[in-house]
């Protein structure tokens, strides 16, 4: 038996930030030993919010390649691409929205969600209502056992089984219906306390330098009963202490828990040391990331090499479709 395997995607909108990285990313790392894992960088997904102006996708697609790899994405294990570079995803994403009824986009909770969210997009276009028939696609043309998806993304999956369960049924096949393989992280707070969303602007960039996450987490919210240095406070109410938590040493957070309700340690100086955490925490993906920005031609052999080996699959499952379709 060869191993299960296991499909996900991430959309290059921005620079990737501390919360995909102890969210999705590190999950990807740890899953590729164990499954044949299809990591791909989906800029067509990307396309249908930035389609008026997409002249930054090219460039973010790239540093997000780079970001992946510094992370630990190992191509060695994996196979990392971009999924415009596999025509297939369009050719079965048409394919499946023959069969998708509308009244199942229209009801996806993050469709509407969305649309009030970004309101200086217009996203009332096909391409953004059939974004969920592209990623039922992205699943099935590797025919993936598993996904990986936080607790939101679950109706999304649930949407794209319920797709192939449809065109099981009405092609008398059997592809499979993949398996949800849930991510346990607790949510990251952003700078201003909210989610660590790109949508918010309140994130700490993967790639940046020592002196600017110290920058960014001067700005951090804390608790705002602390007005004066000496004020006692509550830890639990602050986004720095978060990271402690995450980051921090038993002792060293027992101390600083007792020291702020104290008001015995000011709120810059937890912050100093909270921002030397994190950035011990990236030295390595920093030294990573170096080393393949100035090696780009083993970047470009990655990404090749990953798109050869999706199309492979890809083409296999397509060649099932259409035979089943009757084409
Ligand atoms: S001392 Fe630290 S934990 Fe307490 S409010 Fe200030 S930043 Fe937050």
């Amino acid at each position: 038996m060869g191993k299960k395997r296991l499909v996900s995607g991430i959309q290059p909108t921005g620079r990737m930030h501390l919360g995909n990285y102890l969210g999705a990313i590190q999950n990807w790392v740890s899953l590729q030993d164990d499954y044949e894992s299809f990591f791909m960088i989906v800029d067509l997904h990307a396309l249908t919010s930035v389609y008026e102006d997409p002249s930054q996708l090219r460039k973010s697609k790239r540093e997000l390649a780079i970001d992946l790899l510094a992370s630990g994405v190992d191509p060695e294990k994996a196979c990392l691409f971009y999924q415009s570079e596999v025509v297939e995803h369009a050719e079965l994403h048409l394919y499946l929205s023959m069969v998708t009824p509308l009244s199942w986009l229209e009801r996806v909770p993050t469709y509407k969600g969305k649309i009030a969210e970004l309101k200086e997009k217009d996203l009332h276009t096909y391409g953004f209502l059939g974004y969920p028939v592209l990623q039922a696609a992205d699943i099935l043309l590797y025919q993936g056992d598993v996904v990986p998806v936080g607790k939101d993304q679950l109706p999304h999956l649930e949407l794209a089984r319920q797709i192939v369960r449809r065109f099981n049924h009405l092609y008398k096949t059997d592809f499979p219906e993949a398996d949800e393989s849930l991510t346990h992280f607790p949510l990251l707070p952003g700078l201003d306390g909210r989610k660590m969303s790109k949508s918010y602007k309140n994130t700490i960039p993967l790639s940046s330098t020592p002196e600017e996450i110290t920058a960014l987490v001067l700005k951090m919210t804390t608790d705002p009963q602390r007005v004066r240095r000496n004020d006692p406070g509550n830890p639990e109410v602050c986004s720095v202490f978060s990271y402690h938590k995450l980051f921090n040493t038993e002792y060293s957070l027992k101390k600083i828990d007792a020291q702020c309700r104290a008001g015995s340690i000011g709120c810059v100086d937890c912050k100093q040391q909270c921002a030397a955490l994190i950035v011990d925490k990236l030295a390595t993906f920093r030294e990573k990331r170096a080393y393949f920005e100035a090696n780009p031609d083993i970047v470009d052999a990655v990404l090749d090499r990953g798109a050869k080996r999706a199309s492979e699959v890809a083409k296999d499952t397509m060649k099932c479709v259409k035979k089943v379709i009757g084409l």
